[in-house]
């Protein structure tokens, strides 16, 4: 964070006459100033630095020569440089006339603190409370590492493209996790790549455990075997962070891609470590929710086996209970019969013993809704009745349909 929010650079430059003739400065002005061409004294800074005048910055000193009196900007947005050289950048800054023994106002003293790092710092900061936030309210993980690398893009302007790669549980592969900027064909080819030795700067990074900047993919061997697919992307440096757990291990690579060979700055590190530290917060609160989840669903899931097996039973009991019941009625009803059926005429062996006979006493009568009747032991008219559909005990003494069409 330190690095992010960087040193305040202090510039001055002593200026003389109504021409603002460039007398001497500190070497963060020239610095700041920018341009090998431009580090000399003598000339006028309208001749040295142009694009002031379309800035206001010489009419300001014009004025402040004319009334002696000082100016103060604070946080004044300047474009230094021309072309595709220009950089914006923040300063304060005063403007002090400086005096002769008369009082006569002889030139300018120009001190300035530039500001560009803080008010990006800051800018980052919010960028990063609102991801912290997201987090903590558990927004879907892809939105928070979409929404993440969209933030570093923009804060550093300069043409950075960022991915965020997932570790497998093992460890060895990685998943698309967010590259909102990367072509879709390029995403879908480093889907799933496996983490090694050489395998581009994510697949190395992950590895090692330790980052890897590739600053030239063309001459680069860790990437010999993806060399065509980033030609075909326009990518051209690669710098990638792996991003660990609290307890060391794997969850992903954070990566920031570029469309021209790249060396890193501080800055551009220290910012790679802080939204490594917060994907790397973001990914295992996912982990965790994703377990309870999974924990909650396999509790979820026992509870309706449990109910099922309980139900299961219970019905099985119900049944059990049921034919029990039944077969005693059965049994009930036939003692009956063949106690009323006793003293009616019968054959003396039993009918129902099939084709082999049964030699049990006959000692009760069945009959079907067709007509046929038979008498039989009592085991043989149990399973009759059990297993024939329309059987039943005939009970003369009850008269059936005759008694009724009589009646
Ligand atoms: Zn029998």
């Amino acid at each position: 964070m330190r690095v992010l929010f960087g040193q305040s650079i202090v510039v001055f430059a002593d200026l003389s006459g109504a021409a603002h003739v460039l007398e001497t400065a500190n070497p963060a002005f020239f610095a700041a100033i920018g341009g090998q061409d431009r580090a000399r004294t003598g000339a006028p800074l309208a001749d040295l630095v142009p694009e002031l005048a379309g800035q206001g910055f010489i009419a300001l000193l014009d004025q402040v020569y004319r009334t002696g009196e000082p100016h103060t900007g604070r946080d004044a947005r300047i474009v230094l440089g021309a072309g595709a050289q220009a950089r914006e950048a923040f300063f304060d800054f005063t403007y002090e006339p400086r005096r002769d023994a008369d009082g006569t106002v002889t030139g300018i003293r120009v001190i300035g603190v530039e500001t560009t790092q803080v008010k990006q710092a800051q800018h980052l900061m919010a960028e990063h409370r609102t991801l912290l936030e997201q987090i903590a309210r558990q927004a879907p993980l892809a939105e928070i590492l979409d929404g993440m690398a969209r933030c570093i893009e923009s804060l550093t302007g300069d043409g950075v493209l960022v991915s965020v790669l997932l570790a497998d549980p093992d460890g060895a592969h990685l998943r698309h996790g967010a590259a909102p900027s990367l072509p879709d064909f390029y995403n879908q080819a480093i889907d799933g790549i496996a983490t090694g030795e050489g395998v581009g700067s994510c697949g190395t990074a992950a590895h090692r455990r330790q980052p890897v900047i590739v600053t030239d993919i063309a001459t680069d061997p860790f990437w010999d075997d993806f060399r065509d697919l980033a030609d075909r992307a326009q990518l051209a440096a690669c710098w990638s962070i792996p991003i660990l757990a609290r307890d060391g291990s794997l969850l992903g690579t954070f990566a920031m891609y570029h469309r021209s060979p790249r060396v890193p700055h501080d800055f551009d590190l220290a910012l790679a470590r802080v939204f490594a530290g917060t994907a790397a917060l973001a990914i295992e609160r996912h982990h965790t929710e994703q377990a309870r989840l999974d924990a909650e669903a396999r509790a979820e899931a026992a509870v309706r086996e449990l109910a099922e097996a309980v139900r299961a039973e219970q019905q099985l009991r119900t049944e059990a209970e049921q034919r029990a019941t039944a077969a005693a009625e059965l049994a009930a009803q036939m003692r009956t019969a063949a106690a009323a059926q006793a003293g009616t005429p019968h054959p003396e062996r039993c009918q129902l013993g099939g084709k082999a006979g049964c030699p049990e006493p006959a000692e009760l009568k069945v009959a079907d809704s067709w007509g046929s009747s038979a008498w039989g032991c009592t085991r043989h008219v149990e399973e009759a009745i059990l297993n024939v559909h329309s059987v039943f005990i005939a009970s003369e003494e009850l008269g059936g349909l005759d008694a009724y069409r009589n009646r």
